[in-house]
């Protein structure tokens, strides 16, 4: 089958096209053929190379599938060959006490497809049947493959971790990522006011058109001094960061007493640094999530396909373009989810 990923870790020019043999389903996986896969940061760093990722080269990236169900292993019963499918790229073992508990991201074999194992920058791509959810007649694939990772990662943060409701203020950090993107409508759909940062005019009028209803431009104001000034003095009941080391701080200071700070990722470094004093006195919660279980993901995709939430999508590349499609991802130019397309 056709392909592109990299024989070792390295720069954009390592993504090369690949000719591999299509993987085989196994008794309880479905064999996907890949309609859309979209991009994720986490494309970059696994290309980069990660601590303590081992790879079996050459890698397939690709995280965010969405396609046809081309065959089925012996067990499955469902989908059907022929679904139109989106898949949940998360695989844990289901027997621990954390999958147990309906944990799955807390499984100590936790693993993302397109990170640990082959992902869908390919033609085909075989997945465990219980990951894949069915898309309505009417539902495109970009749109599906836009959502799995952004939206479970948003939902779970903003839904199971930080409880949001209806009323509060909800700052959401870099308004053009994926994350944000759907973080913005997640907010907004559960009542909050939406607070959105960003250096670009461009992205904050996007952001205001999906939901955002206080637009802060971090180049005319460090933002937590201006959620300072919106608020009041009083600061926000939440923060959706995964900015890292470049906005930690500022953002706890952006927090109400008692408010939450959740934090799903640390693109810009991982040595966050903060006045401990102010957080105990002011009695914040820091609160740490990743990814979405089975059944967050199920949750977020129902609204997804009610189009309560809508992916926002940035562009769309053929997969031969990979290259330039990683290229525009890495240089932050985009607003919203960036969507291989698969012929
Ligand atoms: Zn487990």
């Amino acid at each position: 089958m056709r392909a592109v990923g990299f024989h070792e870790h390295g720069g954009l020019d390592k993504l090369v096209p690949l000719d591999v043999p299509s993987p085989k389903a196994a008794a309880h996986e479905v064999l996907v053929r890949v309609k859309a896969c979209a991009l994720n940061h986490l494309d970059l760093w696994v290309r980069e190379g990660l601590p303590g990722l081992k790879l079996t080269f050459p890698h397939i990236p690709g995280c965010d599938v969405a396609g046809e169900v081309a065959a089925v292993g012996p067990d499955v019963r469902e989908p059907a060959v022929g679904a139109r499918v989106a898949v949940n790229p998360g695989r844990w073992c289901g027997t621990c006490e954390w999958c147990v508990r309906g944990e799955h991201p807390l499984c100590p074999e936790y693993r993302i497809m397109g990170e640990h194992f082959p992902g869908g920058y390919a033609e085909y791509v075989a997945v465990p049947a219980a990951n894949c959810v069915e898309l309505p007649t009417d539902f495109e694939f970009v749109d599906a493959a836009a959502a799995p990772l952004v939206y479970q990662t948003a939902w779970r943060a903003l839904i199971k971790r930080a409880r949001i409701r209806p009323g509060e203020d909800v700052l959401i950090l870099g308004a053009g990522s994926g994350v944000s993107t759907a973080a913005i409508q997640i907010a907004k759909y559960a009542g909050c006011t939406v607070f959105a940062t960003s250096s670009s005019e461009e992205k904050l009028r996007r952001a205001k058109e999906i939901g955002a209803d206080v637009l802060i431009n971090y180049r005319e104001m460090e933002f937590e001094k201006a959620v300072w000034e919106l608020t009041g003095k009083r600061g926000v009941d939440v923060v959706l960061e995964h900015v890292g080391e470049a906005t930690f701080e500022k953002s706890t200071r952006a927090l109400a007493k008692s408010g939450r700070l959740v934090f799903v990722g640390a693109t810009t470094g991982p040595a966050a640094k903060f006045d401990l004093r102010r957080a105990f006195w002011r009695q914040v919660n820091l609160m740490g999530s990743t990814m979405g279980s089975q059944t967050d993901f199920e949750d977020v995709m129902k609204l997804v396909f009610r189009r309560k939430l809508r992916p926002v999508v940035d562009r769309t590349f053929p997969l031969e373009q990979a290259r330039d499609a990683q290229e525009r991802l890495a240089k932050g130019e985009q607003f919203g989810k960036i969507v291989l397309t698969v012929d």
